[in-house]
Order: structure tokens, then sequence, then C-alpha cells
């Protein structure tokens, strides 16, 4: 088995919700919910999820972007939600994010030479010149050149803003990267190439990958292991080849059932409609957060929570009823 680069415990981020003329603390957006999963050196842990299910918020607290309430997160061997400020800024040159708009997270009054070598200089004090040779080979490394070191993010097309993004995310050689819908401002040809390009240097440098992304198709191309979160919790984790042949939990099976079969000759497959929209993690409903929506929702569904256990060869379901419920015939099908 693999080396472990990245194990997440029960990890949990509630945002206070204030109100009343006290601003007294209401309740709270249980974001993320009590996630655990670990990631393999070398492997892409694909998360999937409908927007606004708590997958950036996650991705945050686990770089501690932002503080989270309880859990923990092991980063080769270190407990990085017990470090401190000087001691995490040192572990961040090995943890670096891609986020998913380059045109905000670049500056815009910045030259693509000082974007990319703004690492070096912010975590060894290394810049100008003496950093120029440095920026110029990682951005040969993403498909970019001499030609655009002096150029204004404005000046460069979208999927080139995003290479110049993940240059910056590469120049201090990490470990992990984490992507954070990377290609979904993208137009889908260029998706395609920074696809492409994003598994080349994972297999040149070894690199793991925390991959999050709605698009359960690019979920597939990208990940060795996929979570599948619905309401600030993994309800559904498995090997990815595992996951797309067996998927046990009604959400999971609704995903794959809504993505289109572009031959006109595949079998016809039953589609999985789900009711309503991603219910307000303000309130969430009792028992399984999912019942609202799930055509299998029984009594205990409403009453209590399910855990996520593992069912069989690393795959894991938060689901009462996975053993009842039919296994329809989804994606596959197109194969
Ligand atoms: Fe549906 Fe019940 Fe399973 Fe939740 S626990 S996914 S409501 S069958």
């Amino acid at each position: 088995m693999a080396r472990e680069l990245v194990r997440v415990e029960e990890l949990r981020k509630y945002f206070p919700v204030r109100g009343g003329v006290f601003h007294r603390v209401v309740g709270y957006v249980k974001a993320v919910d009590g996630v655990s999963f670990r990631i393999e050196e070398g492997t892409t842990f694909g998360l999937v999820g409908e927007s606004g299910c708590g997958k950036t918020t996650l991705v945050r607290t686990i770089l501690r972007l932002i503080e989270p309430t309880a859990g923990r997160v092991i980063f080769d061997g270190v407990d990085i939600t017990a470090l401190r400020a000087g001691e995490l800024r040192r572990m961040r040159r090995h943890m670096q994010i891609v986020f998913q708009d380059p045109y905000t997270s670049l500056h815009p009054r910045m030259q693509v030479s000082e974007i990319v070598a703004e690492p070096l200089r912010i975590h060894f004090g290394v810049g100008g010149e003496e950093a120029r040779g440095e920026v110029l080979r990682v951005l040969r490394e993403v498909g970019l050149g001499e030609e655009h070191l002096d150029r204004y993010p404005h000046e460069l097309s979208g999927g080139q803003r995003q290479r110049v993004a993940i240059a910056r995310a590469l120049i201090l050689r990490p470990k992990f990267l984490v992507l954070d819908e990377p290609t979904s401002a993208l137009d889908v040809s260029v998706q395609a190439k920074i696809l492409r390009l994003l598994k080349e240097l994972q297999s040149r440098y070894g690199l793991t990958y925390l991959f999050v992304s709605h698009n359960i198709l690019v979920i597939e191309y990208m990940s060795d292991y996929v979570g599948v979160m619905y309401l600030g919790k993994l309800v559904e984790v498995a090997p990815k080849d595992e996951l797309f042949k067996n998927p046990l939990h009604p959400y999971t099976m609704a995903l794959l059932s809504a993505v289109p079969i572009p031959d006109p000759r595949a079998r016809s497959r039953k589609r999985i409609i789900l009711k309503g929209e991603v219910p307000s993690p303000l309130n969430p409903p009792s028992g399984c957060r999912f019942h609202p929506r799930c055509p299998w929702a029984s009594e205990e569904c409403r009453s209590y929570e399910p855990e996520l256990v593992e069912v069989g060869g690393e795959h894991y379901v938060a689901c009462h009823r996975w053993e009842e419920i039919p296994r329809v015939n989804t994606y596959m099908a197109r194969r």
C-alpha cells in the first residue's frame, strides 16, 4: 500500500450565525460536519458534490486558510491543525492551492514573472533577476515561455492564466496540490488541455492531488479515489472504478444517472431525478440529511443519521438501506 500523505480526521467547520439586538449567536452553519478521509502519496482524491455542499470550505479548512472548528489534518505525519503560525507558514511550502477562477486569483497589476516568483519571495526572500531563471523553468513546465514573463493577467487567455496559477503553485516544489474547481471557469477544449497538463505534472513529480469538482466526468478522469459530499458530509468514498461501477448511495447514483450519454444507440437507463435543492446547512434535515430528496427514505432515515461505514474493498457508504436499494443502471450503461 502506498504511503499516506494526508489524513483528515472528523474535520468540522461551523460558522456562527448572529441575530437579535445584541447580535448573539443564534445558530451555526455547519459547512463541514465531521469529514474523514486519507490520500496516498502520488494519487488523486476527487471530491464531488453540488454547489453549496461544503467542498470549498472543506479544502480551505484542510489547508488552514480558514481555521477548523474541530478535527485534525495530518500532513506527512504532522498534525497541521496544532501548528503555530510560523510552523504552519513553513509547512505551507509543501501544500499549495490552485483556485477556480484565475482572473480573480492573479493580481491584475503584477506581471507574470512577479506573480510566479511571489512564493519564492515570501518563503525564501528571493526575487527579481535571481528568481527569473526559476520562474522561466516552471513556466516552461506548464507550457508557457519567455514571451509571457512580462505580461499582465488581462493580456493572457483564460487557459494561460490558469497555467500561470499552476506555475505559481509549483514553484516551491510542493508535495500536495489542492485543485479547487481548476477548470470550471474555462472553455471545454481548454479544460481538457489543463487536465492533461495536471496529469503530466503529477506523473513527472509524483504529486499528490486533492481535486474538487461538481463535474463527475472530470472527477472520473482525474481521480484514483472519489469522495461524494452532500451537505457538509461525505456520503460515499471508494476507489474510482469501484464507485463508478458500483455506486451504493442514492445521491451518488443520482449524480451518475444525470451524466448525458452522447451515443444515441446507448441503452436507455433509469434516471434518478432528485427533488428540490440542497437544503440549508443552517438547519439541516434530521436523520439522514439526504432524506427529503431520497426516493428510498424510510422512517429510520428521518430519525437516525447514518454513519460512513466500510462495506468492503475500501468502499465506504453512509446509508441505512444501501443493501436493499436496487442497483440502478446508471452511468456505466454507456460503456
Ligand atoms: Fe436515502 Fe435513507 Fe439511505 Fe439516506 S439513509 S440515502 S434517506 S435510503
